[in-house]
């Protein structure tokens, strides 16, 4: 039997209902000859084919359990950055991690803050924990630090910044980072989200490394989704102060690596030519995309990241629903970011150049248009 009835029925606790389901980027366009899907960040440029040799040998495997530790996976990015092992603890997707800072930092009544157009997962996970999402406005779709000092009360207990953000694009120098983590009393958690650290090329970033080695207070998260390219194996890591680390392993699941994860990513983070050769390739894209976008009439975002925010006009005919429409009619999938309290946007991943010479001449059709 059916029933609504409240009463009746098993109730999850007050957060859960305030949650709104994460919707990922679509998979699929309308039409078109070809599909380009640039709507979840995903590199065109693939995984290293290191990676998918090494994934391909645990075929011969699967009856055994993975190294619970993912120590392979912790050594060979301990290597590639110059850190040690103990201070890093993987995860199914940096979500995970994520999830688990969350849950171990904030309990029922506690708030913890991210930013206006910040990434929805934190907010997913605040609630999740009990929390209350507390979401400060930016300045100029940017990271505000003065706003989120002034948003911390004694109830604060965790600040996320994804550096640079996603959906916007945009970053804060490493200095406003210092800033900010300076005027932070010293019981908050700041959590740096890096998941597109690899492809910022800006004197003034660094993904924060530094930061957490000379405080207790900091994490970084980052993940080989983006720039490895293995966005389907759901790997990501943290590196945190050792009292961070011993929490992370009382609350992870035993197992929340698994085993093709782990050799894969210990190979793709090893191929630094192949990470090179991605950060390039956006390198030349992503000022190609944002100058030719602009040129159609549309406002784009600066970005450091490897996609891009579009704004659009709010003229019947032109908006960001008309234009995720035609665009999805011709064959690129891009992001509606209204979830993100950007309406008027689209996000849009730098691909081949196939599909970025496309979406520029589609771009320039449709501001066209009568
Ligand atoms: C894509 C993305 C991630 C990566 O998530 P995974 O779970 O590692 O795939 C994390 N943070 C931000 C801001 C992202 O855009």
């Amino acid at each position: 039997m059916m029933t609504t009835d409240t009463q009746t029925i098993p109730q999850p606790h007050p957060g859960v209902e305030r949650i709104e389901a994460y919707v990922p980027g679509k998979s699929q366009a309308t039409g078109g000859k070809k599909t380009f899907k640039l709507s979840s960040n995903e590199t065109p440029l693939g995984p290293s084919p290191a990676a998918k040799k090494a994934f391909a040998s645990v075929a011969e495997r699967l009856e055994d359990y993975p190294e619970g530790s993912a120590e392979v996976l912790r050594k060979a990015i301990a290597t590639r950055y110059g850190l040690d092992p103990t201070r890093i603890v993987c995860g199914n997707g940096s979500d995970d991690l994520l999830h688990l800072l969350t849950i171990a930092y904030v309990a029922p009544g506690d708030e913890a803050i991210f930013t206006e157009h910040g990434f929805l997962v934190y907010r997913i996970d605040i609630l999740m924990a009990g929390g209350e999402p507390i979401a400060v406005p930016e300045k100029n779709f940017t990271a505000d630090v003065d706003a989120i000092l002034a948003a911390v009360t004694p109830r604060t207990k965790v600040v996320f910044i994804a550096n640079p953000n996603n959906p916007t694009g945009t970053y804060l120098p490493f200095e406003e980072v210092k800033r900010l983590h300076a005027g932070l009393p010293p019981q908050v958690l700041l959590v740096l989200d890096g998941a597109y650290a690899e492809y910022v090329r800006r004197n003034d970033y660094s993904a924060g490394m530094e930061l957490v080695s000379e405080s207790d207070n900091v994490v970084i998260t980052r993940t080989f989704s983006k720039i490895h390219g293995l966005a389907a194996l759901r790997i990501g890591w943290v590196y945190a102060p050792a009292h961070v680390i011993d929490k992370m392993n009382r609350v992870r699941g035993p197992f929340n690596v698994n085993s093709a994860a782990i050799v894969a990513g210990a190979a793709a983070v090893a191929d630094t030519a192949h990470v090179e050769k991605s950060a390039d390739h956006n390198d030349k894209w992503l000022p190609w995309l944002t100058e030719n976008i602009r040129a159609t009439g549309l406002e784009v975002l600066p970005s450091v990241a490897n996609f891009i925010l579009i704004r659009f006009p709010h003229t019947p005919g032109k908006t960001a629903k008309d234009a995720e429409a035609f665009l999805s009619a011709n064959g690129i999938v891009v992001r509606g970011v209204g979830a993100y309290g950007i309406p008027d946007g689209l996000r849009m991943t730098v691909g081949t150049e196939e599909a970025n010479r496309l979406t520029v001449e589609l771009l320039g059709q449709f501001m066209a248009q009568a």
